[in-house]
């Protein structure tokens, strides 16, 4: 008997942007340069290490305990000198449980955001917090600019394997990934289309299958690049005589792999790609 495959679940950190008070020293400190975060032996360091004139920005609260980020310029990141070590969104997620990957994500997204968004793009003026939100807004024409992120599909598609046998998942090789990786069909979402939509435009895109009714099966903040991109995850059924043909620019390879002989080069366990696949893999045959 295995252990169930692991969902998303997002408990434990609760992300939000008001300022209950000054930092305390006991808070969590969510320290980025660039795509990087500073960690200690303990996880993440408090305010307590921290210079007591860093200015935070309030992320949220991971059960109950107040979190707070800062960003270091270039400059100022001296990884001798820093009491712990700098690592990347991916090696967190890897290692940590799911609130506190999630919580690094969010921190990366809101710094590299304040960062990126400090002049109005209408008027060039500088742009003013507002209290209370990840949000600006211009103080001449008063665009408001809030903190925004991508919307991205992935689909696990099946089909009935020939009597007698498994079913079939179908795995992809992308152009522009780990050349070893097998994956699924993902694609972003466009502006005006929904994610259900979104889902049966990228196989149809990518793999030339038409689709009927696709299923939600869970989400994932992703904090690989830019400002953050959520990851919605779909089921699906296709017909058992249905063969991809793969697009060639976004894909190398399609293939059709029983479910009881997946391929080792799976995506990483922390990664809703991997649920997914487990999730397929585990259900009864038939
Ligand atoms: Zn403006």
């Amino acid at each position: 008997m295995t252990a169930a495959p692991p969902t998303p679940d997002g408990g434990g950190f609760v992300p939000g942007a008001q300022r209950s008070g000054p930092p305390q020293p006991g808070d969590l400190a969510l320290v980025v340069a660039g795509r990087r975060l500073l960690t200690g032996p303990e996880g993440f360091p408090r305010v307590a290490e921290l210079p007591a004139d860093t200015a935070w920005v309030p992320l949220g609260a991971l059960a109950g305990l107040p979190a707070w980020g800062t960003e270091l310029a270039g400059e100022d990141v001296d990884e001798d000198a820093c009491p712990g070590r700098w690592r990347s969104w991916r090696a967190l997620a890897a290692e940590l449980p799911t609130p506190l990957a999630d919580l690094a994500g969010r921190a990366l997204a809101v710094l590299t955001w304040r960062r990126t968004h400090r002049w109005c793009g209408a008027c060039r003026a500088e742009l003013a917090d507002v209290p209370g939100e990840q949000s600006r807004r211009c103080p001449d024409c008063d665009l408001y600019v809030p903190l925004r992120f991508s919307a991205a599909v992935l689909v696990a598609i099946t089909r009935p394997g020939p009597a007698g046998s498994p079913d079939e998942l179908l795995l992809v090789r992308h152009a522009d990934g780990p050349p070893e990786l097998w994956a699924l069909v993902a694609g972003y979402v466009e502006a005006g289309e929904s994610l259900e939509a979104a889902a049966r435009r990228e196989v149809g895109e990518e793999v030339g299958l038409a689709l009927g009714a696709v299923s939600y099966f869970g989400s994932q903040p992703w904090a690989l690049s830019g400002p953050g991109v959520l990851l919605a995850g779909f089921t699906t059924v296709a017909d058992p005589a249905a063969e991809p043909v793969v697009d060639g620019k976004e894909l190398t390879q399609a293939r059709w792999f029983p479910l009881d002989a997946l391929p080792a080069e799976l995506p990483p366990a922390y990664s809703i790609s991997r649920w997914l696949v487990d999730h397929v893999a585990a259900r009864p045959a038939g």
